[in-house]
């Protein structure tokens, strides 16, 4: 039997907006998170996803690029290096794209879905869906990197969002 999908939170749920708590370890509780958030963000076509975004304000998040699954919990970014400026989406805000300049390839310690204490190190478009899951664990979005052209192309498309947020869609 399938478990009901949650519903994906919407740009202006307070819950986005948070700084999510680190996991003191992760036990069967979190991989089932980890699951959860993996089936939400296939049905919904996203190839990242933070537990923030499911309700769960914990330093949860997964990405899925090819056949590369990560499940990473606590990530700290030891490294960065290169610049790539790249157009972004997030399941919070359907529709909406903003170019986003980040890192192009990153170093980052993390606990696993085993809770073993791991090194990841990525490029390219994987570097960039972690980077991405994670400003939603320290409560930052997209619309945050908005120039001023953006905010006014995209105004109408946020209010519409902001409204479904809250209507519960
Ligand atoms: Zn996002």
């Amino acid at each position: 039997m399938k478990e009901t999908k949650s519903k994906i939170r919407l740009y202006g749920d307070t819950t986005l907006r948070k700084r999510a708590k680190p996991v003191k370890t992760v036990t069967a509780a979190e991989k089932k998170i980890f699951e959860k958030m993996l089936e939400t963000m296939r049905e919904e076509g996203g190839i990242g996803l933070a537990a923030p975004q499911i309700g769960i304000s914990k330093q949860l998040l997964v990405v899925e690029v090819g056949n590369e699954v990560f499940m990473i919990a606590n990530p700290k970014i030891t490294k960065m290096t290169g610049c790539d400026s790249l157009e972004e989406g997030c399941l919070s805000f359907p529709e909406v794209a903003i170019k986003i300049k980040r890192p192009k390839k990153i170093s980052l310690t993390c606990l696993n879905e085993n809770n073993c204490a791991i090194e990841i190190e990525a490029d390219d478009i994987i570097a960039r869906a972690i980077q991405h899951e994670m400003d939603h664990l320290k409560g930052k979005l997209i619309v945050d990197y908005a120039s001023l052209a953006d905010k006014i192309r995209l105004k109408k498309k946020l209010d519409v969002i902001k409204k479904k947020s809250k209507q519960g869609r």
